[in-house]
């Protein structure tokens, strides 16, 4: 009876402690409260879209994809291609579009980027691209909205 409420107790402490430490690092990135909770979840908790969802797979026309997050401009659609994967693709970033970090999940050696700008998460990047880049940026297509050029 003791031990249950000790352990009780404790996780109640430890929610308290985590609260504010979560609502600390969502204020640093900044989130845009527009978003849905599908988005942040990606964008801020490093989740990942299912594939061959996104609306972004078929868009074909000229313009550049920008963060859903802060507006920043990412990709030109110059550098989009259709790597199979189910998730948009590019060949190539802006310059300075991103900032990336080896990621160990998954028990995988990966690179994930996040936009430089705000610091949501986006995707990870491969070499295996079949342009002269030999980039893939495989992209969650909820972190991009698309602007085509008039
Ligand atoms: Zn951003």
């Amino acid at each position: 009876m003791r031990r249950t409420f000790i352990k009780t107790l404790g996780t109640a402490l430890l929610g308290l402690l985590l609260v504010p430490y979560k609502f600390v690092l969502s204020a640093a990135k900044q989130i845009n409260k527009d978003l849905t909770e599908e988005q942040k979840e990606i964008m801020f908790e490093e989740g990942t879209e299912r594939p061959f969802t996104s609306e972004l797979l078929n868009e074909k026309r000229d313009g550049f994809y920008h963060c859903a997050n802060c507006g920043a401009k990412l990709f030109s659609s110059a550098a989009k291609f259709d790597s199979g994967t189910g998730w948009p693709s590019f060949s190539e970033a802006l310059p300075g579009a991103f900032v990336t970090k080896v990621d160990y999940s998954y028990g995988m050696k990966r690179t994930e980027y996040s936009c430089a700008n705000c610091g949501a998460h986006m995707g990870h990047v491969f070499d295996d691209g079949p342009t002269q880049t030999g980039k893939r940026f495989c992209n969650n297509g909820l972190c991009l909205f698309f602007v085509p050029t008039e």
